[in-house]
Formats: structure tokens, sequence, C-alpha cells
């Protein structure tokens, strides 16, 4: 059985936010489910960077964007590693071996069949969607989600006949219910679609950054329809014509409940048009929203996903976003939320039961625990928690999957309590009975992690490694690791705390200090040469407490431009931890190009008094090594998160 499965690509004009990520992470866990329970799977991400925003982005920073998007790339696979996402090809827009030709090929296909049409095209455009907007959809004359005045826009296009496909599109949703899912996405599709379809832009004219249209090479093919036909290309349509018959049609693309019209109608039309098979599944997900507000590149009111994975690893970042938000609904994220459920979930609960059975076998039994009959409450819990998880990951309420697991730790915390093993403990007369309690508890911990593997891919195998397997993941399945055993032996290793609690201290995420792994040093004493030009006299010696005034800490640089008319400012935007990011401007740039330092964690003072320098006023100064006839060398604070104190 073979699994294909996609999600939405993205524009590359700025970096992955929380809202992106999350897609990423839950098409993540499906991917991984699948793979755990024997499809043969493929898990294809991607960047879309025929757009024109892109092309702006880089015009701005003065580079050809092919190069502006191979760098964003290497922005983008760095973030997706760090949340440990475990795709299986990653494919580009600009894929000259792979994207070009399945797009001149679906594009001949549609015209072949008499689906494109030249004609002109005059509406509202919005710069930020990428898209014309329809009268009726603007807010007092704005785009929606924008709040900006879309542009009028005349041009000669290429249409697709989309509404040609009107029926045979309620034919299909009729015939294949699970098409679209969630149903809230399926309802308002059908309304859509019902209302009637109008034909679409597929090209537009005068533009260099994009792929020619095969019969009019004045014209390129308009960003969406280029970008959905990444599914099709990045398995060998237009160019492997064996690898393209094995795995299409995709049995799920994933994207969010903005897109879901594209997905569920334009796409499907043009596969008609082109004679192919539809994908099995569309699924819309909902939005993320941080604290309130919804997160969006081109409102930039963005937060770096990697400030979780970052400070706690990517997995507690994951089970969040799986367990706590219903797939398919929006969800909140907020610090004291994540704080709550982390302390709760893994502090308490399952980081607490792994150090339970293993303290105890170690401390009765030598780590050892054999197979042994017992009451098999436990096992009938655990049975039952594999099949609610099942039931729950085979339809993408992946928030259901991760409570059955967490059910059945709970059970396994409160058999605990049941059972008293410390009590057993105290007569060899129970040594019988104390096995088999530890048995039943490191079965119900082995099966609680194998069905968090997807959710929690590195936890999860660290805690079947205590068990005694290390086996790699992709050789664990579903059907065989997750039923209870009642023969073997256990060797377990006591190897301390998974998820040491954090303690909230002024409103600030702290992980308590007596538990958490040593941080690395940060620095050595910082060195007090200023990037400024002030140069310090010889220094004298201070109190600890004058040092003290001084107010270090880590900073990540967001943005980075040089300032216009200085040879030596840069002008940086970071976060230190704080409400908003700084400005701050430093005397680096003969050493480093603006885009060098963007991602860079750096050490700042942050109570240095606001100073204005070329009408621009820096908060706070950034430390580097000044060598007295070299290059300044920013010191690096890798990888302590924003805000973290330096001292
Ligand atoms: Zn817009």
């Amino acid at each position: 059985m073979k699994f294909f499965l996609t999600t939405a690509i993205d524009f590359v004009n700025s970096k992955p936010h929380l809202g992106t990520a999350y897609e990423k992470i839950t098409a993540d866990v499906i991917a991984r489910y699948r793979r755990l329970a024997g499809f043969e799977t493929h898990f294809l991400m991607g960047n879309d960077e025929h757009s024109q925003n892109v092309f702006k982005k880089a015009a701005e920073q003065g580079k050809d964007p092919l190069a502006y998007c191979d760098e964003m790339e290497g922005v983008f696979r760095d973030v997706w590693k760090r949340l440990d996402l475990s795709f299986d090809d990653f494919i580009r827009t600009t894929d000259r071996k792979r994207h070009f030709p399945a797009v001149q090929k679906m594009a001949q296909a549609c015209l072949d069949n008499g689906d494109i049409y030249e004609g002109a095209y005059e509406g509202w455009y919005c710069e930020g969607c990428e898209s014309f907007k329809p009268e009726k959809d603007l807010v007092e004359g704005l785009c929606p989600i924008h709040k900006t005045k879309p542009q009028w826009i005349k041009e000669k296009n290429w249409f697709f006949r989309l509404s040609k496909y009107q029926q045979p599109l309620l034919k299909h949703y009729a015939d294949h219910p699970s098409f679209i899912e969630p149903e809230i996405r399926r309802n308002e599709i059908l309304r859509l679609v019902e209302g009637g379809l109008e034909d679409i832009s597929m090209s537009r004219a005068g533009q260099s950054w994009g792929i020619p249209v095969p019969f009019d090479p004045t014209s390129v093919v308009y960003v969406w329809f280029d970008a959905l036909i990444n599914y099709a290309a990045a398995v060998g349509y237009g160019w492997d014509d064996e690898q393209f018959a094995k795995w299409w049609p995709a049995n799920l693309h994933v994207v969010g409940k903005d897109i879901t019209r594209f997905h569920c109608v334009i796409w499907p039309a043009m596969l008609m048009s082109a004679g192919l098979p539809l994908p099995h599944q569309v699924f819309g997900h909902g939005w993320v929203y941080f604290k309130g507000e919804r997160m969006s590149k081109t409102m930039g009111n963005i937060v770096d996903p990697l400030d979780a994975a970052n400070k706690f690893g990517p997995d507690p970042l994951r089970l969040y976003l799986t367990k706590e938000i219903p797939y398919g609904g929006d969800g909140d994220f907020t610090w004291e939320r994540f704080e709550e459920k982390y302390n709760a979930d893994l502090a308490n609960n399952l980081g607490n039961l792994v150090n339970r059975v293993a303290s105890m076998s170690e401390r009765y039994q030598q780590g050892r625990v054999r197979s042994q009959a017992t009451s098999g409450a436990l096992a009938a819990i655990a049975d039952r928690a594999v099949h609610d998880y099942r039931a729950g990951m085979q339809v993408h309420a992946l928030h259901e999957g991760a409570a059955a697991a967490f059910g059945l730790i709970s059970a396994a915390n409160n058999f605990i309590a049941e059972k008293e093993p410390w009590k057993l403990a105290k007569s060899p007369d129970n040594a019988a009975e104390l096995n088999g309690v530890l048995w039943d508890l490191s079965e119900a911990v082995r099966i609680a992690a194998t069905l968090l593997l997807p959710i929690m891919p590195a936890s999860s195998s660290e805690i079947l490694r205590r068990l005694g397997d290390d086996r790699p993941i992709r050789d664990r399945r579903l059907e065989s690791d997750a039923s209870w055993r009642t023969s073997g032996e256990k060797q377990i290793l006591n190897a301390g705390a998974l998820w040491p609690r954090i303690e909230a201290e002024k409103g600030a995420v702290h992980v308590s200090e007596e538990s958490q792994k040593p941080a690395e040093p940060v620095t050595q004493a910082p060195p007090p040469a200023a990037t400024a030009p002030a140069a310090p006299a010889a220094p004298a010696t201070i109190t600890i407490d004058d040092f003290a005034k001084v107010h270090l800490k880590v900073a990540k640089v967001l943005e980075a431009e040089k300032m216009p008319k200085s040879q030596k400012l840069l002008k940086l935007k970071v976060d230190a931890g704080e409400a908003e990011p700084r400005t701050i401007l430093a005397g680096i740039a003969e050493s480093y190009e603006p885009e060098q330092m963007v991602g860079k964690s750096i050490v700042i003072v942050a109570n240095l008094a606001p100073r204005k320098m070329m009408g621009i006023e820096s908060n706070g100064m950034v430390l580097a090594a000044s060598p007295d006839d070299g290059k300044a060398i920013v010191l690096n604070a890798e990888p302590a998160a924003p805000g973290t104190r330096v001292r």
C-alpha cells in the first residue's frame, strides 16, 4: 500500500512562521503515522518561487531572484530540520528538470483539450494575495486579508475554462464524499461551485519571472497554475512516466483553509482537463492564532517557531500543535498555555511515568523486568488506547490520536498509585507481583511511546531506547510494536528527566536550572570592545556590582540592512526575548553582509540608553571582538535563546 501526501509549497519572500510550521508538523505527523502503519509513504514538501513578491524581495536586496531562492531554500530547510520533519522529497518550482516540463506539459494538455483560450483580463489584483479579487470579495474597496487597496489591472491573458468543470466537479464531490475534509470545508466548496464558476486567468503578460507559456513565449504561467502542478511534477509528470504511474494520484493534499478552493476546485479541474486521475483527498486545516492574531508573513506579525523548538527541542511544540488544536479547526498558541501543557503532559505525566518506571525497576530489580501473567487491567486499557488512536489517526483526527496515547499514560500513572509498588518491595514474598506490576508498566510505556512516535519522534525513540529497544523509527510497525506482550524481558535504563518542569518567572518561559542540562557558557567574560567607535580607556578594576549594571543578553537577528550613506553601520532588527523587536545600529558593515547577520544569535547590551544615529534610534549595542587593525567579530551566542541573560 502506498501513501503519497503533500503540503502546500511556500512563498520564499519571508522565513517560515508558526502558521507555516503548523501545517508542516501536522503533515509530518500524518506521514510518520502512515509509515508506522506499514504504508510505503512519500511525503513531499517544497517552495513556491515564481511569485512576484519573491521577485520583488530579491530585487530589493539587489539579488538575482534564483540566487535569492537558493538562499531561502537553505533557510527553510534549516527550520524544517529543527522541527524534525521527515519529508522524502522537496521540490522547488524553479526546478528545470522536474517542474518546468510538468508545467509545460499540463498547459499544453489543457490547451489541446480546448480548455485554454486567449482573452483580456481586467480586474482588481491584490499583490499580497497574488490573485485577482472579485469586486464582491472586497471590503470597503480593500482586500479583506491584507486591508490594502488592490490595483486595477488590464492585460492580455490566457484563460482556463474552469466554468466547463462545474458539473464534473459537483459529480466528483458527490461520488467521493471524502474528497474534501473536514466537513466545514466541503460545505464551503459545495456552495461555491454550486454558485457557478468563472474562467480564470492562467498566464501573466510582460513578466520575466516564471515558466514561459509553451504556446506563447511572451507570457509566463500564472503563479497559481504553476504552483499546483508541483505535486505531479515531483513524482515524474512530464519527465518520468514510470515513477508518475507509481505515485500518482496523491492520497492527500494538506493545505490551509484559505487555499482549499484552489486545491478542491481549480486543481481537480486542471487534472480533469489534462486527463489525469484526481487526488483522493484534500484536507483544509485551520489557522493557529498567536495572542489572538492570525500570523501572516504579509502582515509582519511573525513568531519564529524555533523559539519553542530551540528552547525545548521540537517535540513539545509538535505535541502542543497536534494535541491542543482539533485538526481541521482553528486554535491558539500562547506561551502560557504552552508552558502549562508542557508541565502537565510532559513533565508531570509522561516524563514522570518514564522516570518512575525506570527508577523503580532499577531500585527493586536492577532494571530487569520479566514477562508475567498479570491481572491484565492495564493491558485492556492499552488495547483500547491503540484502537482509539488508530481510529483517530486514520481520519486525521490527530488530536484524538494524541489524546488516546496520553489516556494510556495517565492510566499507567494511576496504576502505580493503585498498586503502590514501594509497598510490595518491602517483602520478598511479593517479588512476583512486584515484577508483574513493573512489567505491565513497562508495556504501557512502550506502547504509549510507540503511539507517540509520529508526534514526538525523537523523545519517543529515546523512551523506547531506555526500554532496551533501539531500532530505527522507520523499522517500527504499529501492528507488531503496539500490541501488548506477554513474553520477553526488558533491561530498563534509568537515564534521568526527559522534560524538566518549566517555572514561570516574570512572565518569561524559563526552565528550572537544577534539572536542566548544563547550559553552554554563552561567552567568556565579554570584552568591553564596542562596535561603536568609542574606544575604551585601559580598564581599571570594577566591582561585581558595577558589572551587574550592564544588562547583557542574547538577541537573535531578524532583519539586517545596510544604512544608506554609511560604510560602517548595519541596521539590525533583533529579537531580544521582549514584546517587540529592537532596532540596533551596529558598526559591523565592513565585516558582515546584512544577510550573514540574519538568523545569528548575538550578545547585546540591553540597557544602553537609546541613541540616535543618522536619524535612526538605536536601542542597545552589539558586542563584538574588535581587533585594532582587523574587522569586528560579532560574539556568537548560539544556541542560547533570545532574551537569555549573559553574565
Ligand atoms: Zn490580499
